[in-house]
């Protein structure tokens, strides 16, 4: 599914030394390079404040915990994405509250999220599944209307961009009051282990983050609230900020194997590819509105499984994200949810499949998967 070795070989002149710079100066936590890569990263998100930590699934717990979150709050989220999202609601003993997406984007559908907004309801997780955003503009309009915080779970979608309705253009995860990463191998931007950031505009809210991710302190062993312990270490850091300079060509590299995936399966009837909402119609390059983390399709009148026990056999990973809607998983499942309530999840989860995506992709293999798989389909 992912093609990490060639990428590393691209940029090895420039993560080597760096790594090997961490081990001779020995600092190996809170180095100077955690802190370049924060200034660099806030640089290319337009973003105030990025605070690094360990993972994806931290970050957006850690946001939760920085706006003060309480047991009992409702928080509303989507109910086809992966699970560490509504993993860290049910940690922080919030209620969560499981919506339906829409059939085109896979994203969180917006009057599913008005229909769910009680008295109780505290902040809304868009996650912008598979690379895209979800509709931030109408879910800020929500949030400000019910007062409610906007969590965005950008672990998919780093360096999407996303267009408001009058043209203005904003990186994916900064437009909500705060947003969340994962830098994990495989996503777009990812590090040769754990790592993750949490960004924000507001300054109130970074001390507060800052002090969260580190016990609790803002000052040397005086502890005001209950904090975590959640770093991003200096030899993550250093592949980071070998990485970032590089994220726009990666991404690019992922939309032009997504327009070709595209082509080859154009006028093939059982195949829907993925559509592009923000912004543009297609996949184009000026407006960056799709990022590609995963190159997902639906299949209509077509037998999943076998196809993908045949791809296998023909040694071409493919994947199922999501197999399982979170309210029907066994963690999440709840009385309150009635299945009548998710009618797109419940179609997607039985339709979808990923296909291999990442920057290494060239024309010889996507020729090679999307012509084995047209034969599969025309038998
Ligand atoms: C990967 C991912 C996470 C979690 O990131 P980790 O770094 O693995 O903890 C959270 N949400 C979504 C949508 C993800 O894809």
């Amino acid at each position: 599914m992912v093609d990490l070795k060639g990428q590393y070989n691209d940029i090895k002149d420039v993560v080597n030394p760096s790594i090997q710079e961490v081990i001779e100066t020995t600092a190996f936590i809170n180095g100077p390079k955690v802190h370049q890569f924060q200034k660099n990263l806030e640089t290319y998100l337009d973003v105030k404040h990025v605070i690094p930590c360990a993972n994806g699934t931290d970050a957006l717990q850690i946001a939760m915990m920085g706006l003060g979150l309480k047991p009992g709050d409702e928080v509303i989220t989507a109910d086809f994405t992966f699970a560490a999202t509504v993993e860290v609601i049910a940690l922080l003993q919030l209620t969560p509250v499981l919506v339906d997406v829409n059939k085109d984007d896979f994203n969180i559908n917006i009057e599913a999220i008005k229909k769910a907004i009680t008295p109780k309801t505290k902040a809304i997780v868009p996650v912008h599944l598979f690379g895209q955003c979800a509709n931030m503009e109408a879910i800020m309009d929500i949030a400000k209307a019910h007062n409610l915080f906007v969590i965005e779970d950008n672990a998919q979608a780093i360096g999407a961009n996303y267009t408001y309705k009058n043209g203005k253009k904003v990186k994916a995860g900064t437009i909500g009051h705060v947003g969340a990463t994962s830098f994990f191998p495989s996503k777009n931007l990812g590090c040769y282990g754990d790592g993750g950031a949490i960004f924000t505009n507001d300054d109130n809210l970074a001390h507060t983050i800052r002090g969260i991710v580190n016990h609790g302190m803002y000052e040397r062993y005086h502890h005001d609230v209950v904090g975590v312990n959640s770093r991003l270490d200096s030899i993550q850091a250093a592949v980071l900020d070998a990485k970032l300079p590089h994220l726009d060509t990666y991404n690019k590299s992922r939309r032009n194997a997504a327009r070709k995936y595209n082509l080859a399966f154009k006028g093939i009837e059982n195949v829907i590819t993925p559509k592009t909402v923000n912004g543009c119609d297609g996949i184009c390059d000026t407006c960056d509105c799709h990022v590609f983390h995963q190159y997902t399709l639906k299949l209509k009148d077509v037998n999943r499984d076998a196809l993908v026990k045949h791809l296998n056999e023909q040694g071409i990973p493919c994947g199922v994200y999501y197999p399982i809607p979170l309210h029907n998983q066994k963690a999440y499942a709840d009385s309150r949810y009635n299945e009548a309530d998710f009618p797109v999840t419940n179609q997607l989860v039985k339709e979808v499949i990923s296909l291999p995506m990442h920057t290494e992709l060239d024309d010889e293999q996507i020729e090679f998967i999307t012509s084995t798989i047209i034969k599969f389909i025309n038998g």
